[in-house]
């Protein structure tokens, strides 16, 4: 049987795991299992047999870690071409006594260490490792070369590219995958499939991972992504015209494929294609530890279904890795050859919340709330001065608990040294489970810090962020301290919601993908000047700014006197407004707000009633701040709630009362 032309024409089923069945016989996971070759040949010849017995057209050598690197750790990597040959050979063997059409597939694994550039072994020294491997299957007599179970494309490429210079054998390279669809590395399908065809294997796939529903997923994926036109394959030996396929951007013509120019034997290729086969190779289902031992959950009948899911969906070549049996692949042989075939299995989309850390973003929950019209209340967390988060966690988790929708995290308050905030939003959205919103200054930060820790910010899964100016250094710890910047807020506002939103940086070069930030901007509802807080405001909402954050007022009035006349002046703003609410705790609280701190001027009323409150002062703090809340819902979208001297207790009252 020639492996490729017969591909052309139907489906081959392939053998399952080698592993699982040397591991039932009693052999350790610690044992050197390509050995067995050598030491117990017959151990490994019935598991072939098995196979074949099964229906397997193809059965894969014992040879997985027979690699120079893996071999070493075992004392054995002076007998690596010894181990590979006797794969072949007694595979060969088994064969020709089953006098059936079967083809051997020399197997080649992973070497077991990281390829540069994120490991230290060079690539030409991976190349030669799997070249040596190779040629002694190749020697022996394989018919074809299986590189499987790879994560990392850097070193398939060698293992692809050591096949192709050693022998003119046909090349399967099969990539595993996490339980995220991605590499270990962080490639997807469709790079996956491009990089593997680029690199001249003939069939391309994946193996491992997880049971057959990811595989099928994956599956079609990388068929949608380098195989569309399935179903049209040029006939063999004939190069399809070059040039004009369009969806062939990945091999546009023989002179610039890197891998044929300097093929040794190119003349007596069967077909120089433009389009891989597909082969995949599931385990049955993620392995669990059951009693000490490893549990494959997957059944024999339901690989039979997805045999049929598989070829439906363009697998070439289909079998079973980790956790398959002899069952598995006879089930997959009566499906495949059964004329009433079951209906396909569609793959089951992979949920949503896996996808989001990495692909097209959701829109944050704090958006999602302000567009249905929910009130939402948001409150302002300080960073610790140490390495110690337990404060923070506690805080954020009264704080949730009492019903706060999202935390704002600040940046350095009062120009003073603190955690950076995004690692303060990265551990509380992890370890309490609510949402974050990141203050985000200008202030000392120049264009590359801006964009880069913005991307950080992203890939953490942070997605509101609240653009300020930030304190200058002169009032904190370190007055001395830079206090440059690149951009001001409403030109960081652009930044993010004309440029990273819709993919691009500053210089307009792509970020990979469009990030989803909720922009949120500061707005002053009592202004020293009127006139040039509307124009900041006009200016930050022409930029983008999705919501508005106001400084701390104690009359709701002032919030709507001002907005009324921003709408006389300029047109509505149409923008969620979070009021600022401060609770007060003290009257030596109240008067140092009122006499120090500028834009804030507290009623005596609201003075008269924490004196008369006495030592009880927090309490009326509580109730004025929820009396003013009330009064504010009618204009605003929510509240910005900041606690005073880490007093959380006062403010998830007050939040509590607002939200129940
Ligand atoms: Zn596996």
């Amino acid at each position: 049987m020639d492996f490729l032309k017969t591909l052309s024409s139907r489906t081959l089923l392939a053998d399952g795991a080698m592993g699982t069945m040397l591991h039932a016989r009693g052999v350790g996971f610690d044992k050197c299992f390509d050995e067995l070759n050598l030491s117990n040949p017959g151990a490994v010849a019935e598991i072939h047999r098995e196979y074949i017995e099964a229906g397997a057209q193809l059965v894969i050598t014992n040879t997985f870690g027979a690699n120079r690197f893996k071999l070493t750790k075992h004392g054995l990597a002076s007998q690596t071409a010894d181990i590979n040959r006797a794969g072949v050979e007694l595979a060969r063997r088994v064969v020709t006594d089953s006098a059936r059409d079967v083809l051997v597939a020399g197997d080649v694994g992973p070497l077991g260490v990281r390829i540069a550039p994120f490991g230290r072994v060079q690539p030409d020294l991976a190349r030669a490792a799997f070249a040596e491997q190779i040629s002694a299957l190749a020697d022996a007599g394989a018919d074809l070369i299986v590189i499987e179970t790879m994560t990392d494309l850097y070193e398939i490429k060698e293992a692809i590219r050591a096949a192709r210079e050693t022998r003119a054998l046909p090349v399967v390279a099969s990539v595993t995958f996490t339980r995220d669809d991605r590499t270990i590395l962080g490639d997807d399908p469709a790079k996956v499939a491009r990089t593997l065809t680029e690199a001249g294997a003939d069939v391309i796939g994946v193996n491992c991972s997880g049971g057959p529903a990811q595989l099928l997923r994956i599956l079609k994926a990388m068929v949608a992504a380098v195989g569309a036109d399935l179903g049209v394959r040029p006939s063999l030996g004939v190069h399809p015209s070059l040039g004009v396929r369009p969806s062939l951007g990945v091999r546009p013509s023989l002179g610039v494929h890197p891998s044929l120019g300097v093929h040794p034997s190119l003349g007596v290729r069967p077909s120089p294609r433009v389009r891989p086969y597909f082969w995949v190779k599931p385990n049955a289902g993620w392995p669990e530890q059951v009693g000490g031992r490893i549990m494959y959950p997957a059944d024999a009948d339901y690989f039979g279904e997805y045999a049929l899911s598989f070829r439906e969906a363009g697998a070439n070549v289909v079998g079973g890795c980790c956790g398959t049996t002899p069952a598995h692949i006879a089930s997959m042989r009566r499906a495949l050859d059964s004329a009433a075939a079951p209906a396909p299995l569609t793959a089951i989309p992979l949920p949503v919340e896996e996808e989001a850390l990495e692909g097209a973003a959701a829109e944050s929950e704090l958006a999602q709330k302000l567009a249905a019209g929910k009130f939402v209340v948001s409150v302002e967390m300080d960073p610790p001065r140490g390495l110690s988060t337990h404060k923070l966690i506690a805080g954020a988790s009264l704080l949730a608990d009492a019903g706060a929708d999202v935390i704002n995290v600040a940046d350095s308050p009062m120009a003073r040294m603190r955690m950076s905030a995004w690692a303060v939003c990265d551990v509380v959205q992890r370890r309490v489970g609510v949402e974050t919103t990141l203050h985000f200054p200008t202030r000392g930060r120049n264009l590359l810090r801006v964009q880069g820790d913005l991307l950080a910010a992203h890939a953490l899964g942070i997605r509101n962020v609240f653009v300020v100016m930030g304190d200058p250094t002169a009032i904190g710890d370190y007055p001395e301290a830079m206090d440059n910047y690149d951009l001001v807020p409403s030109g960081l506002i652009k930044l993010i919601k004309q440029g990273f939103n819709v993919g691009v940086d500053h210089s307009g070069a792509s970020i990979g993908q469009p990030t989803n930030f909720f922009v949120g901007a500061a707005l002053n509802l009592c202004p020293p000047d009127l006139a040039n807080e509307f124009k900041n405001l006009t200016r930050k909402a022409k930029a983008g700014a999705d919501y508005f954050l106001t400084q701390p007022i104690y009359r709701a009035e002032d919030g709507e006197e001002f907005l009324s006349k921003y709408e006389s002046r300029h047109g509505a703003l149409n923008k969620p407004v979070l009021v600022g609410i401060l609770p007060l705790v003290s009257v030596k609280h109240a008067n140092f707000l009122n006499h120090e701190v500028p834009g804030i001027s507290i009623p005596d009323e609201a003075i008269a009633r924490l004196e008369a409150a006495g030592e009880d002062a927090a309490k009326v703090g509580v109730e004025l701040a929820v009396e003013l809340i009330e009064k504010v819902k009618p204009w605003a979208q929510g509240i910005y709630v900041m606690p005073q001297f880490h007093r959380y207790d006062l403010v998830a009252e007050v939040v509590e009362r607002v939200k129940g």
